[in-house]
């Protein structure tokens, strides 16, 4: 007689949960758990647990199916892996890089550049990119809670000039169909907003959360939405990540990509070649490369602005102008993302 449990084991790769919720509660994993599951030396051990304490460990299991097990070099792999390099303190790193505190307009409202507003809707995210110039941002503190809400929303009625609203975080897509609903009904109450964008890496790390439910939600907005997706090296594309974008596009929305720039992940004109020809064959048009925000504990990733310069001039050359995502660098207080080849001769 097989016991039950053993009826119902999976298979070692396909423990994927069709529920979305489930797989989000599933990815804070432990660094023990993430070594053995992708067959990595025990050696790194000691390092992951020293920046596991700076920054969590998190990754959903959508994603450990795309990353070669035994390959400590993966680039998918070097995108979540923790190392002892974020502890070290470097000169000129810091923990908000880009400005987010001081263009705090409204509870968990940044109104950076004209014309548009980012909301900060949870602090939450489905993975811990170890590079991510939020790693030490105050969420907590920061992001809007509900009985602040109308304070936000009252921001947003009072200043005409903005005409997109931006959902970002975190991640937006953490919160539930439900939630953003009940968000937008709000939002479209304010007649000067003309477009809406949402900023998330959800839909390539579980691609589950793109549900009819979701899918209809989208259709069902009054403005243009477009939705920048963040995908680093082609290997994320995966079929149902593919998936994922062919309904969002069925229900009329433009997809866009950012990257960003990353040492021993896509700094390679090959890679950020077939990156572009890949996102395009997925419906996505690269938007912006960005140069790596100067966070502590990602200076490990760094390219330098020479190295940069000369890799997207590379690209240039071996791409329609319409697959070439702009290289950027964001630099407190410009109206603007910049031109990194502007920034460099302006000496900033
Ligand atoms: C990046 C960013 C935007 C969007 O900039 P675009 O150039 O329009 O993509 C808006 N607000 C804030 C605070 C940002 O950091
Ligand atoms: S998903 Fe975006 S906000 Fe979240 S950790 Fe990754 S880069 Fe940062």
């Amino acid at each position: 007689m097989v016991a039950r449990t053993d009826l119902k084991r999976q298979p070692l790769m396909m423990n994927l949960s069709t529920n979305w919720r489930q797989q989000l509660r599933d990815s804070s994993i432990t660094p023990e758990k993430l070594l053995s599951r992708l067959e990595l030396p025990a050696h790194l051990l000691s390092g992951m647990d020293i920046a596991d304490k700076l920054f969590p460990l998190r990754v959903p299991e959508a994603y450990l199916q795309r990353i070669h097990p035994g390959d400590i070099n993966d680039p998918l792999l070097r995108q979540i892996l923790p190392v002892v390099d974020e502890s070290f303190k470097v000169e000129g790193y810091s923990s908000d890089p880009v400005g987010d505190l001081a263009s705090k307009a409204a509870p968990g409202v940044l109104h950076k550049y004209q014309n548009r507003a980012l909301l900060l809707l949870t602090g939450a995210c489905a993975v811990n990119c170890r590079y991510c110039f939020r790693r030490d941002f105050p969420y907590a503190e920061q992001q809007i809670k509900p009985a602040q809400w109308l304070l936000s929303l009252d921001y947003l009625s009072q200043t005409p000039s903005i005409t997109e609203v931006i959902f970002s975080g975190g991640d937006p897509l953490i919160l539930s169909t439900q939630k953003l609903t009940a968000i937008t009904n709000d939002l479209q109450t304010i007649s000067h907003l003309r477009r809406l964008r949402i900023h998330t890496r959800l839909p390539v790390m579980i691609p589950a959360r793109i549900t009819d439910t979701f899918c209809h939600w989208l259709a069902s907005l009054p403005w243009p939405v477009s939705m920048v997706l963040h995908i680093n090296h082609h290997r994320e594309l995966s079929e149902d990540v593919v998936q994922a974008c062919v309904r969002m596009r069925a229900a009329g929305i433009c997809l866009l990509n950012q990257s960003v720039l990353l040492k021993g992940v896509n700094d390679e004109i090959k890679l950020q070649q077939v990156l572009s020809e890949k996102l395009y064959d997925a419906g996505i048009l690269p938007y912006y490369l960005h140069q790596l925000d100067p966070v502590t504990g990602a200076q490990h990733f760094k390219v330098s602005d020479h190295e940069a310069l000369r890799l997207h001039a590379n690209m240039q050359s071996r791409l329609p102008g319409y697959l070439l995502p702009r290289l950027v660098r964001e630099v407190p207080g410009e109206a603007a993302k910049l031109p990194l080849k502007e920034v460099v001769e302006m000496h900033i």
